[in-house]
């Protein structure tokens, strides 16, 4: 994925790009190509960047240990504020919040496809990675998941209730 010079959006069609695309990211390790596509625009204060993709990687079980595969997908749309000096006063007449922009970029500069889609894989990355929850032989020893554990200091003030109230 090639990157883009930003002021070069300005002269592109309705001032944006748009690209379909199937390859492999070079710092994400999936087992099939990132597939989708995606739309940069620049809306003259900030870029747009709206993107689908998918792609399936192999996960290893917090549980079992095992590999497993998984699917990732990303639907996105993000918007970049345009700012060379981000201490310098917000125009007045912005039409969006601040709220609404993550990140900002230099406008002379260039936006980064595959590092921007490379950061959106990672946010849909599970925070826990169990490979089935019905059937992952981790889950006997491990059986957390079925029934609530409750910390023993509770069980103790749980039973000191009990004595209490009796
Ligand atoms: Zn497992």
């Amino acid at each position: 994925m090639d990157r883009i010079f930003i002021p070069r959006l300005l002269k592109a069609p309705q001032q944006q790009e748009q690209f379909a695309f199937a390859e492999t990211l070079a710092d994400l390790e999936t087992l099939t190509p990132v597939r989708g596509e995606m739309a940069i625009a620049h809306r003259q204060t900030y870029l747009e960047v709206t993107a689908q993709a998918e792609t399936i990687v192999t996960l290893t079980c917090d549980r079992c240990l095992q590999h497993y595969n998984t699917r990732l997908t990303v639907d996105r749309t993000e918007l970049i504020w345009l700012q060379s000096n981000l201490g310098e006063d917000l125009p007045a007449e912005r039409e969006v919040s601040l709220e609404d922009l993550d990140e900002s970029l230099d406008p002379h500069g260039y936006f980064e496809p595959e590092t921007w889609l490379y950061e959106q894989f990672c946010l849909e990355m599970p925070l826990r990675k169990v490979c089935d929850p019905q059937r992952c032989p981790g889950a006997e020893t491990n059986p957390d998941d079925a029934t609530p554990q409750i910390d023993a200091r509770w069980a103790k003030l749980a039973d000191l209730k009990q004595q209490l109230s009796s």
